[in-house]
C-alpha cells in the first residue's frame, strides 16, 4: 500500500496537466490544486497498513450487504479520489459479471487489472462522458469522428485512441483513466466501442482542470470549499497507445452499454450516499440557524424543518433498501439494487432545491452579507459587528456569522453553484435516472393491482 507521501511523490510522473491557461509543473506544490493532492494523501494515510501483503479496504470488492454498508462511510471518510477509484473497480467487476459470450480474455484482463490496482494502491478516475458533438447524431454521423473517443489505429500489441472525455472528477489526481463508452453502440460503431485503462502520464494525454476552490487569501469564510475540492478534468486523448492487456472491449458493439450501465449504478450509489449525509447536514444547519435567529419555536419554521427531515429520512431509506436488496453477481461480487439506487438518487437530486429553499428562507439575508471573520478582528468595527450579529446574550455574533458563511459556502457561492449543476448532471443526468428507474420497476404488478381495482378481468380489456 502507498503512504500519503508516496502518493504525492507518484504524481510527479511527467503528466501533462493545465490550469487557467498554464501548464502545472508541480501539482503537489500548486497553490490551489496542491490542496487536493494533500487531502487525497491524508485519505491514503488514514487507511495505510504497513503489512507487505496488505491491500486497501477502500479498493475492496463487496460480497454482501454488510460489506456494502461498511464500504460507503469509509469512502466518504477517505475522500473523492477513493470514491471514484472504488466506483471504477466495482464497475469493472459488475461489467465482467455481465459479459458472458464475449472474448474471455476481456474478463481475465479486467480481473487482472483489478488485482494490480489493489496491489499497487492506485487511484482510478471514471472517464465516460465524451465531447459528443451534435447530441442528435450517433458517433459515426458526427462532423468530427473524434467527438466520441475511438480507435484510430490498430497495432499487433494494442490500439491507438483519439478523442476527449469531459468533466472527469479528479482526473489529474489519479494514476489511471478508466475510459469506457458513454452509451450503447450499434453495428457500424465498432471503432467507438472501446473500453480500456490509460495511465494519466501516457504520451498524448493532456488534462485541463477547473475548480470551484475559493481564490481568496483568507478562506475562513469558506469552511467547506476551501478544504474539499476535486478539480474536474477535461481529458484529451491525442493519439494515445493502449497495450492489449489494458483493453477490456474493442469493437463488440453489443457489449458497449454494459460498461455505461455498470458505472451508472455505482456512480449513482455514490451520489445517493453523499446526498444522505448532506441532507442531514442541511437539516442540522436549518435547526442551528433557527435557534440562533430565535425562530426555532415558530410554527412555519418547524414545519419547514420537518419537511426537510422527511426528505432526508426518505432518501436514507432508499439507500438502505438499495443495500439490503443488493444483488450478487456470478463471481460473488455484490452490487446495489438498481431500482432503489436510481429512484433515490433521482428524488434526492430533483428535490435538493426544496431543501436549500427552506434553509435560505429560515436563515435570512445574512447568508449573503454576514461580515467576514477578519472583520470581527478589526479594532474599529469588530465589536460592533459582533454586537449586531448577535441575537441574544446566548448567541454570539461571530458564531452566528460563521453559520451564515457555512450556509453560503455550501449552497450559495461557487461550490453551491457547482452543486446545483452537479446534482442535475452527474451520474448521467436526471433523464438517465428516470429511464433506469422505469426499467427496473415492476410495472406488471402495478397494472395487475390497477386491474383488480377495476373489478374487471384481463380478458375484458381486449
Ligand atoms: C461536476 C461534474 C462532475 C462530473 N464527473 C464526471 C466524471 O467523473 N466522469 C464522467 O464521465 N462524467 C462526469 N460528469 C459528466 C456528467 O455525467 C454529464 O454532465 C452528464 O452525463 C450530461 O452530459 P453533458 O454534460 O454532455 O450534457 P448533455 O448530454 O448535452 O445533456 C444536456 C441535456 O440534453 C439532454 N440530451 C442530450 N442528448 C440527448 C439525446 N440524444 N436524447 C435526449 N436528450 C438528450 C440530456 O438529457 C440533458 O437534459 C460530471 C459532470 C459534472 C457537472
Amino acid at each position: 500500500m502507498l503512504t500519503g507521501q508516496q502518493y504525492k511523490d507518484s504524481l510527479d510522473d511527467g503528466r501533462l496537466t493545465y490550469f487557467e491557461g498554464e501548464r502545472i509543473d508541480d501539482l503537489v506544490g500548486h497553490h490551489l490544486l496542491g490542496q487536493t493532492a494533500e487531502f487525497t494523501a491524508q485519505g491514503y494515510d488514514k487507511y495505510y497498513n504497513p503489512a507487505p501483503d496488505a491491500t486497501s479496504p477502500l479498493l475492496s470488492v463487496p460480497r454482501s450487504a454488510d460489506d456494502l454498508r461498511a464500504l460507503i462511510p469509509m469512502l466518504h471518510d477517505a475522500g473523492m479520489m477513493a470514491h471514484v477509484t472504488s466506483t471504477s473497480i466495482q464497475t469493472l467487476k459488475t461489467a465482467a459479471g455481465k459479459m458472458e459470450g464475449v472474448k474471455p480474455e476481456y474478463i481475465e484482463r479486467m480481473n487482472a487489472y483489478i488485482d494490480e490496482a489493489q496491489r499497487n494502491d492506485v487511484r482510478i478516475t471514471q472517464c465516460i462522458t465524451d465531447a459528443k458533438g451534435d447530441r442528435s447524431r450517433p458517433p459515426g454521423k458526427q462532423d468530427d469522428a473524434d467527438a466520441y473517443v475511438h480507435v484510430v489505429d490498430r497495432q499487433r500489441d494494442g490500439v491507438v485512441i483519439r478523442g476527449a472525455k469531459l468533466h472527469i472528477t479528479g482526473a489529474s489526481f489519479g494514476h489511471d483513466l478508466l475510459t469506457i463508452p458513454t452509451k450503447a453502440m450499434k453495428p457500424g460503431e465498432e471503432e467507438w466501442s472501446i473500453a480500456c485503462s490509460v495511465p494519466v502520464n501516457a504520451p498524448g494525454v493532456r488534462i485541463i482542470n477547473t475548480t470551484y476552490a475559493p481564490r481568496h487569501e483568507d478562506t475562513r469564510a469558506f469552511p467547506f470549499s476551501s478544504k474539499y475540492h476535486y478539480p474536474e478534468g477535461f481529458v484529451i486523448f491525442d493519439d494515445v497507445f493502449v497495450p492489449n492487456e489494458r483493453i477490456f472491449l474493442d469493437g463488440e458493439t453489443s457489449y458497449a452499454a454494459i460498461f455505461a450501465h455498470s458505472l451508472g449504478l455505482w456512480e449513482r450509489l455514490g451520489g445517493l450516499s453523499a446526498f444522505v449525509d448532506e441532507s442531514d447536514q442541511l437539516v442540522g444547519l436549518a435547526q442551528l440557524v433557527a435557534e440562533a435567529n430565535g425562530t426555532a419555536g415558530i410554527s412555519h419554521v418547524k414545519e419547514k424543518i420537518s419537511e426537510m427531515i422527511i426528505h432526508a429520512t426518505l432518501i436514507r431509506s432508499t439507500m438502505e433498501a438499495a443495500i439490503m436488496n443488493c444483488n450478487i453477481g456470478p463471481d460473488g461480487a455484490a452490487f446495489p439494487n438498481e431500482l432503489y439506487v436510481n429512484a433515490g438518487k433521482f428524488h434526492a437530486a430533483a428535490n435538493y432545491n426544496v431543501m436549500v429553499r427552506h434553509l435560505h428562507d429560515i436563515a435570512g439575508g445574512a447568508v449573503l452579507t454576514a461580515p467576514a471573520p477578519a472583520d470581527f478582528e478589526n479594532e474599529e468595527v469588530g465589536a460592533l459587528a459582533r454586537k449586531y450579529m448577535s441575537t441574544s446574550k446566548d448567541v454570539d455574533g461571530e458564531y452566528r456569522s460563521m453559520l451564515m458563511h457555512t450556509i453560503r459556502d455550501l449552497t450559495a457561492d461557487a461550490y453551491g453553484g457547482w452543486k446545483f449543476v452537479t446534482n442535475i448532471q452527474a451520474g448521467g443526468g436526471l433523464y438517465a435516472q428516470r429511464i433506469v428507474t422505469r426499467k427496473h420497476y415492476d410495472m406488471d404488478r402495478a397494472k395487475r393491482l390497477a386491474m383488480e381495482a377495476t373489478g374487471l378481468t384481463e380478458g375484458q380489456a381486449h
